[in-house]
């Protein structure tokens, strides 16, 4: 895995080691047009290039010469990266280059940039220093309850969405009075005040959301000469990676910043721009030079990731998408092998010949696990991938949202944590209030949440008036409780680490006694997440530092080139990442595009720069899959090829999926209960090799089962019938049990079930 200017590292070893340094190192290895964006003697600059022209590349070191040769302090930079893994590279990279100086470097995401200055300055708009952020369920949450307070239908407005539409109004930088100015239809009247009270349910709790931090980072540039003049003079030199997904509030952040030096550096791919969703603007490229006048543009032509064969392909996708610029990509690094093609029978059969591939690709190839990766749509469609990973012994990991910090006792615990550092924190307190139980339960906590509405104040405040909101014995006494334990917890902050902190919070909080208490296998494992989260916790300075850190992390910060694993992500997480493999899977029209942007224009061109960025990832070897069957929503569907797949040239691919014997082989997999090793069922024996004869046949096709019979089965236990497709030794039910409420597919002439 590489992420671009990895392999600058000899460069770097090469620079430090030196005692003469000899700037002309820094450029030797570039071409005439990345030479003249690193350079660039000032004034804005748009570097547009298609991927793995060494747009990155130029912007690290474009930093290292600012440093070296322009002798710019590194205070003077601001670097802004998409992901702190990228950034925490950059500054190592910087560091090894100019020693600690670079430490005060700001070499940040757009996220964490505007947290930084907030910190310093947010009582310019009225926070209090340790404010909260609020991550997408705790603001969804507050929606709901303020949808209910306001007696708003939450089924026919789905908190979701009304949510989506305030952030919408966020980016656009409107507020809830202009959101309706623009139009003013019913729906629009009933976010906008919901979006109001939003507003000043965070207001009290001293908390944002992610959109707040950039959006009131931009205000308070705005409304304080004093702030915007000292950053304005501080940063000399701004520079911006991934241009093409910064929405309209990053954009006038840097335009703001960029209003006195004028030396704002940009690099981007308008090909490349998939976070729509999330308001990012592709125009933002495009009008870079009329808001930055005097601009300099340079476009980079040659690729030097992938081979031609891999680079043509992009190229075919990307040329069907109407609203782009043409252009022109090339390579020297020759054609390479041709892309391979696998059309599977269903996700089993997909995953299981995954995996042989990325053997194929170690054993035969060389290739190490941790130069693959492979890539799909949805983060559900890694679920088949890795059972079949784990069954193969290839080692991986997914690189996806944070689990273990999704952990509930751990967000117990950083909820606390939260409290600690800013006690009008309403969603930590609304999570742990009653947690353990103290009995403080839903009626008291309602009374609270008047008591508190009533009188302007945070939901966290009013706790420790649990009396005076008419809270009445177990319920009044567990509401002291609380507040006096949160006193004590941070007069305890005072003095200990945050390793302390955390290991504190959970002995007297109770959490850690429940699960003492509770000694289950289960329990303990949590007890472990505790100790695992205090061992994390303790890499920190401060308690406040640990908390941004965890609430402003990315998915790809997770991915670790060292360790020898295969990745496992998402398209969307891929982004100016490379790997020497790739496989990207799931090529289904309804998976890839998805079902979602099926019927829009500007959807579908996004879905397909989202292919094209996942095809560019790919340095040397590609391959493509896709199944004729999936199960989507518990229903098994069957599938068209992705128009992407039927995109690629034909002279360019190698299909290797005619292999008749494999679609039977499939039909045992089916059954993917019994995946376990000590099955008879998992070898597939008798369909694997074509004989449907032998297979242990169990006789459940012929029981007759509806939906909803009970039924027992040999593994899972007892559980109810959901549904029934097929026929004869086809037939398949899906299949709820009782003690893992999980649903299964089960195919029924071979699964060991019977009636109860
Ligand atoms: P993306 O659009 O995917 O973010 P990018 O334009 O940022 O791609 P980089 O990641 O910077 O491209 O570069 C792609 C690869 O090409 C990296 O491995 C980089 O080190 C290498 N590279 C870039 N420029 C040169 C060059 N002049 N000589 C050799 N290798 C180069
Ligand atoms: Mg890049």
């Amino acid at each position: 895995m590489s992420q671009g200017f990895f392999d600058d590292d000899a460069l770097f070893d090469t620079v430090t080691s030196r005692p003469q340094r000899d700037p002309s190192r820094l450029l030797a290895d570039l071409t005439e047009p990345q030479r003249q964006a690193v350079t660039h003697p000032g004034g804005p600059i748009l570097v547009v290039a298609g991927a793995g022209s060494g747009k990155t590349r130029v912007l690290t070191r474009r930093v290292a010469y600012l440093l070296e040769v322009d002798h710019v302090a590194p205070w003077e930079i601001l670097a802004i990266t998409f992901t702190n893994k990228a950034a925490d590279e950059m500054k190592r990279r910087v560091n090894e280059l100019v020693g600690g100086r670079s430490d005060r470097m700001w070499v940040q995401t757009f996220h964490s940039a505007c947290l930084r200055m907030l910190r310093a300055h947010s009582d310019v708009l009225g926070y209090q220093a340790g404010f909260s952020i609020y991550d997408t369920d705790e603001g969804r949450a507050e929606v709901e309850r303020i949808m209910k307070e306001l007696h708003i239908d939450i089924k026919g407005n789905k908190p979701r969405s009304v949510l989506s539409a305030i952030s919408a109004a966020k980016n656009a930088m409107l507020t809830p009075e202009t959101y309706v100015e623009v139009n003013a239809d019913p729906k629009r009247e009933m976010v906008a005040e919901v979006f109001q009270r939003y507003e000043s349910t965070l207001r009290r709790a001293n908390a944002m959301d992610f959109d707040d931090l950039l959006l009131n980072a931009v205000r308070m540039l705005q409304v304080s000469d004093d702030v915007r003049d000292r950053y304005q003079q501080q940063f000399r030199h701004i520079l911006v990676d991934e241009f093409q997904d910064t929405n309209g509030v990053q954009s006038e952040f840097v335009t703001i910043l960029g209003g006195y030096h004028h030396n704002v550096f940009v690099v981007g791919d308008a090909d490349q721009s998939i976070y729509r969703f999330r308001a990012a603007d592709v125009r933002n490229i495009l009008l870079f030079s009329e808001r930055h006048p005097g601009a300099t543009t340079i476009l980079l032509e040659e690729n030097f990731r992938s081979t031609q064969t891999i680079l043509d392909a992009a190229n075919a996708v990307i040329s069907r998408n109407e609203s782009r610029i043409p252009k022109n990509l090339f390579t020297h690094k020759g054609h390479g092998e041709k892309i391979r093609l696998f059309a599977a029978d269903d996700e089993y059969d997909e995953g299981r010949w995954v995996v042989q591939e990325l053997q194929r690709f170690r054993n035969e190839l060389n290739i190490p696990w941790r130069d693959i990766a492979v890539f799909y749509r949805t983060n559900a469609q890694s679920r088949v991938l890795e059972e079949q990973c784990i069954r193969s012994g290839v080692p991986y990991r997914v690189i996806a949202g944070l689990r273990f910090y999704d952990r509930k006792e751990v967000k117990d615990v950083l909820a606390y944590a939260r409290l600690i550092v800013n006690p009008r924190d309403d969603a930590a307190a609304r999570r742990v209030i009653n947690e353990p139980r103290r009995g403080v339960g839903a009626a008291a906590q309602s009374k609270i949440q008047n008591y508190a509405s009533d009188r302007n104040l945070s939901f966290a405040e009013a706790i420790g008036s649990g009396a005076m909101a008419g809270l009445t014995g177990k319920a009044a006494r567990g509401a002291e409780q609380f507040d006096e334990l949160m006193s004590e917890l941070r007069a305890l902050a005072n003095d200990l680490t945050p390793g302390e902190i955390i290991a504190e919070i959970a002995a007297r909080s109770g959490i850690m006694k429940e699960l003492l208490d509770d000694g289950s296998e289960e329990a303990r494992s949590r007890v472990e997440n505790l100790g695992e989260l205090a061992n994390a916790a303790s890499e920190y300075e401060n308690l406040l530092e640990f908390l941004e850190r965890l609430a402003l992390t990315a998915d790809s910060d997770q991915l670790d080139s060292e360790a020898g694993v295969v990745s496992l992500m998402t398209l969307h997480v891929a982004k100016g990442l490379e790997f020497p493999a790739v496989v990207i899977t799931g090529l289904e029209e309804g998976v890839f595009p998805h079902v979602r942007a099926m019927d829009n224009q500007a959807e579908l061109e996004e879905e397909r720069r989202l292919a094209y960025v996942g095809i560019t990832r790919a340095m040397r070897h590609l391959t493509l899959t896709h199944a004729w069957s999936r199960t989507q929503w518990g229903r098994r569907v069957d599938s068209l090829t992705s128009r992407f797949w039927n995109e690629v040239p034909e002279e360019l691919v190698h299909d290797v999926s005619a292999r008749p014997p494999l679609r039977r082989s499939t039909f045992a997999e089916l059954d993917y209960g019994f995946t376990g090793r000590d099955s008879e069922f998992t070898s597939g024996r008798a369909f694997g090799t074509g004989s449907a004869q032998e297979a242990s046949r169990s006789g459940a096709d012929l029981l007759g089962l509806e939906s909803g019979d009970r039924v027992h089965h040999d593994r899972f236990g007892d559980g109810t019938v959901t549904s029934v497709t097929g026929e004869g030794e086809k037939q398949r039910a899906f299949v709820r049990f009782d003690e893992t409420g999980s649903e299964k597919q089960l195919v029924l002439s071979i699964s060991p079930l019977r009636r109860i």
